[in-house]
């Protein structure tokens, strides 16, 4: 086993849009693997053809490729040597399987229709039985391959009945597996029931397509969500009856994401209406007619969404927060992989974004910048974008903010905050501001260090204070209350347009 080339998959159905916490299992499948020197892969898990959804996959493919996490091999990457990577594509490789078991005496044919298993349902509710189940108990009362005779069931067989295939579940044993981050986990046979491995429409089901898929492509670890922890004994038990124990992969179960507050688990449901999105990227639900929103299309930057994502359940045993792809694979390790659910934070998540936004160069948060900008008929140079940029980083969280807190920058403002004008504009502040430019007007070096020493120079001669006169130059430059030295903002606008700005200004607040 530990000679083997270490390989994980991330296995999604394509029932809907891929929610963040799934997003979280396939980052730490690819951190896994590459911390390795392993591979990753792909498969796509489509053998329950009623809860199939168009879209999903495709959808799967794009939230990975946004992310940044690239499997080696799979549907939609490379094309590895364990092909085909989507299940329903692989559906006459099952049978042999599901056959193997019976014939070993591990699985069993079942007749049952649907009434049949009602009325087993109903019969033994009404004798207490709290959640009646198809069990090493039961299956002697119904109609399989172990109730009928030999003859019987080759009858059936040959008149091409309907059936399905079970497992054949131990009646008395404990079943043990050791989970890397939860430790053993034993269950006793007499709690599992004889889940179906094959079902009527000659389809596997998720527990036989899995584990067959995971020896196939010579999985080493099982890395999924904790919901699938009951499920895990009955994966062992296949491999065992499949003779492939030796194979086994080892288990690791991820821990729940919970909503902010802590109760319950983060659904699918959940998001919008707690106020955030819970899926990495925008999602028309073709069902319900309705948009799901999305990290991407919220402005988030993918790096920022990964690396809060990897700490949702992890963590370094350091201080550290702010982690590279290549720090995260670095660092990695399914044993500090917490036991207990992580709470998701949005705030939280946004201040990864304020950190990354600003760890971006001006350069490329300008050509980010500039869609916005040009979609408002606009078209400034590069340079000065980048210029914008260097002076707003530091208030911003998202790039558009940049565009809704620093439109000044790229027009001249239409409207004067009223609650600054009502609280600063005195009535010798016009007369100030009218000095004040004409200072500009004829400053021989139009730099923020000269600009900002005239100023001071200004306020000595008149005897006011820097109140008296900075918020009100804001609000004429501006339109805004707060924002970013207005020594580097006259600086970068010009002499030419400053002054305008103050007259124009003036003019209008002195009329209002
Ligand atoms: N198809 C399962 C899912 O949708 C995969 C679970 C597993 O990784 O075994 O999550």
């Amino acid at each position: 086993m530990e000679n083997r080339r270490v390989r994980v998959r991330f296995a999604p159905s394509p029932t809907g849009p891929l929610h963040m916490g799934g997003v979280r299992t396939a980052l730490y499948n690819y951190l896994f693997a590459k911390k390795h020197g392993g591979d990753f892969l792909l498969r796509i898990e489509d053998t329950d053809q009623n809860r199939f959804v168009p879209g999903a996959e495709q959808y799967i493919i794009e939230s990975l490729k946004w992310c940044n996490i690239f499997p080696d091999e799979g549907v939609g990457f490379a094309e590895g040597d364990c092909g085909p990577y989507r299940q329903s594509e692989r559906k006459p490789m099952y049978r042999e399987y599901a056959e193997k078991l019976i014939l070993s005496g591990n699985a069993y044919y079942a007749f049952d229709t649907t009434e049949d298993l009602e009325e087993m349902r109903t019969r033994l509710s009404a004798a207490g039985v709290s959640s009646p189940q198809y069990n090493a108990i039961t299956r002697q009362s119904m109609k399989n391959s172990l109730t009928f005779s030999e003859d019987e069931v080759n009858k059936r067989l040959q008149e091409g009945q309907a059936y399905v295939i079970r497992m054949k579940i131990p009646r008395n044993e404990e079943i043990k597996l050791l989970d890397i981050i939860r430790g053993w986990v034993v269950v006793h046979s007499s709690q599992m029931d004889d889940k179906v491995l094959f079902k009527s429409d000659g389809m596997p089901t998720y527990h036989l397509a899995n584990v067959v898929d995971d020896y196939l492509m010579s999985i080493t670890h099982v890395i999924r969500g904790e919901e699938w922890l009951p499920s895990a004994p009955l994966h062992v038990l296949l491999y065992r009856y499949l003779g492939w124990e030796e194979k086994m992969p080892q288990f690791a179960h991820l821990p729940l994401l919970l909503k902010p507050d802590g109760n319950g688990k983060l659904s699918k449901r959940d998001g919008d209406r707690l106020g955030f999105p819970v899926f990495p990227i925008e999602w028309y639900d073709q069902a319900s007619e309705e948009t799901y929103s999305g990290y991407r299309e919220k402005g988030f930057f993918p790096q920022a969404f990964v690396n809060m994502l990897s700490l949702l359940g992890w963590n370094p045993g350091t201080t550290q927060e702010i982690f590279s792809m290549q720090e995260l694979i670095d660092a990695f390790s399914l044993e500090r992989v917490n036991k207990s659910g992580a709470k998701f934070d949005f705030e939280k998540t946004k201040w990864f974004n304020q950190q990354y936004l600003r760890m971006e160069s001006n350069e490329s948060l300008a050509e980010k910048l500039k869609p916005i900008i040009l979609e408002n008929g606009i078209a400034p140079k590069d340079e000065f974008i980048a210029k914008v940029c260097g002076l707003m980083k530091e208030r911003a969280t998202f790039v558009k903010d940049i565009w809704n807190e620093g439109q000044y920058f790229f027009t001249a403002p239409k409207e004067y905050d009223r609650e600054v004008r009502i609280k600063k504009w005195k009535p010798d502040t016009s007369v100030l501001l009218i000095e004040w430019k004409n200072i500009l007007m004829v400053l021989a070096d139009f730099s923020p260090l000269s600009i900002e020493q005239a100023f001071k120079d200004f306020l000595e001669v008149k005897k006011v204070g820097m109140g008296a006169v900075l918020l009100p130059f804001r609000l004429t430059v501006t339109g805004a209350g707060a924002g970013p030295s207005m020594f580097d903002i006259s600086a970068l606008l010009g002499r030419e347009e400053v002054v305008a700005r103050i007259e124009k200004a003036v003019e209008v607040i002195e009329l209002q």
